[in-house]
């Protein structure tokens, strides 16, 4: 079924084809397809103009001089499109409107779900059912923020269903909802008014981006769907989510799965997705970059306006203290070459052990990942529990330690390649070598660019890194911590 960017695509199509122009006379081969009765219909349209095609979530309007207008629907398999006079028809053909330049504009639909209602304009939002309580289009302006948290605070639905239901928001269908609620971090059936705002925030700034990018991206091609050119969708190549069952999540890399939520085929990561009792009020934003990206900087912001950071060093440093499991478990696997003769952790040859040994590092990783993953939940429980509403989680190595699937946001610090290299030789005092070594050591920078959810470029002044952060909070709904008001 068409979702809203393809029928804006199909608009944008046939107003470049067909806008100005005149018909001459209509053919009805399917008579149930329109209304009034198909005899009525060809008259009224009959000498008639499309002065102007508009839409409304996913129903096409063609503007009539006179004052009138042709509600249309494609539904399922519906499909318009222009071909000179005198092509054959085919069996699916249903309606065909004859224009007086020798051309045709034809509707075919293999289902025959489609309708037509020919009425006075602006009788449509009291004659046509669906368009008579239909919710606001997903644009910035249209939907807003109180919008959402005032018919959000009042429904217990799943907020699949509640998001497909056209009359609180127009025009999402089964494809739009599952990616925006992925990209959201909102399992498809978390209890809707139990979803905190800093997520209805985000959902509403998923949405809107979503379909913007999807119209520009000519729509989805899903079963029969081409637009008025005959050119093919091409958003499905951009797809994050649906359609994936059985592949890595983009994220976090564990398999996306395939349910039921409401009747409908619903593709969801199960770790980046997780249906919560009480989500809470508190968002974790995940903060990381590549090694002298100048991650710290940015969290010495937070820190600034007195956001609480969990320092994911801190904590690794804290889970191999003498006397701990970690400190155990690596003296197991590393020898006891990396134990001090006063029983702490040897760090600089564990570091240049593993950090010229992708697989020593994996290994490591694999010990203490699991340690500080426990001990950053309890962090955050406490956080949680005091109804905090932002705190940081500062990670160099979120992606490569498994730690995506837990944040709600993710904000990657990035430079460009010869900056970072750079950096790197001199906060370190390394040769080139050296400083490739360990940078190769970690995920590749783009690779957790192309996974963040916000990017900050630090290659310029530290005034301008700042500005992005303070920007950030203020448009994720942070801004009454900004202590500092003129920046
Ligand atoms: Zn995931």
């Amino acid at each position: 079924m068409p979702e809203l960017p393809e029928v804006e695509t199909v608009r944008r199509g046939l107003t470049r084809l067909v806008g100005n122009a005149k018909i001459t006379s209509v053919d009805v081969y399917y008579e149930k397809m329109v209304s009034p009765e198909a005899d009525q219909f060809k008259k009224m349209l009959a000498g008639k103009t499309i002065e102007r095609i508009d839409r409304r979530g996913k129903y096409l309007l063609f503007r009539f001089n006179d004052d009138l207008t042709m509600v249309s629907h494609l539904r399922m398999e519906g499909k318009y499109d222009v071909q000179p006079d005198g092509n054959p028809i085919t069996k699916h053909t249903h309606v065909v409107f004859h224009l007086d330049d020798h051309r045709d504009l034809r509707y075919t639909d293999t289902r025959k779900f489609g309708r037509m209602h020919l009425l006075k304009t602006g009788d449509e939002t009291k004659l046509v059912s669906g368009l008579k309580k239909m919710g606001p289009e997903p644009t910035p302006e249209t939907l807003t923020v109180e919008y959402m948290k005032q018919i959000f605070s009042k429904s217990k639905k799943a907020i699949k269903p509640f998001l497909l239901d056209q009359s609180n928001i127009a025009g999402l269908g089964n494809i739009y909802v599952d990616e925006t609620l992925w990209l959201s971090r909102i399992h498809p059936e978390q209890p809707t008014n139990t979803i905190p705002e800093f997520q209805i925030r985000q959902l509403r700034e998923n949405i809107i981006a979503e379909i913007k990018r999807a119209i520009e991206g000519h729509g989805t091609t899903v079963h029969s769907f081409s637009t008025a050119y005959g050119e093919a969708g091409e958003f499905q190549n951009h797809l994050m989510v649906y359609g994936r069952k059985g592949e890595p999540c983009f994220r976090c890399d564990t398999p996306i799965e395939k349910t039921k939520v409401a009747q409908r085929g619903t593709h969801f990561c199960p770790d980046c997705q997780v249906l919560r009792k009480d989500p809470g009020v508190t968002m974790v934003l995940g903060l990381t970059g590549g090694i002298a990206t100048g991650k710290s900087t940015v969290s010495e912001f937070f820190k600034a306006y007195q956001i609480p950071v969990i320092d994911a060093d801190k904590v690794a440093r804290e889970v191999v203290e003498p006397g701990t499991k970690g400190l155990k478990e690596i003296q197991t696997t590393f020898g006891w070459q990396m134990i001090q003769p006063d029983g702490t952790l040897d760090r600089h040859a564990l570091g240049t052990l593993v950090f010229s040994q992708p697989e020593k590092l994996a290994q490591l990783n694999s010990i203490t990942g699991p340690l500080i993953k426990k001990a950053v939940v309890r962090k955050l429980r406490g956080y949680r529990r005091r109804q905090v509403p932002l705190v940081i989680y500062d990670a160099p190595t979120l992606f490569e330690a498994h730690g995506a699937a837990g944040m709600n946001e993710i904000m990657v610090v990035n430079v460009p390649d010869q900056v970072q290299l750079q950096r790197l030789m001199a906060r370190d005092h390394l040769s080139k070598k050296e400083a490739l070594e360990r940078i190769n050591a970690q995920m590749p920078l783009a690779e957790k660019v192309k996974r963040a959810d916000v990017v900050i470029d630090n290659s310029d002044s530290v005034d301008k890194t700042k500005a992005q952060v303070v920007r950030w909070l203020n448009e994720a709904g942070f801004g009454s911590l900004i202590t500092d008001k003129s920046n």
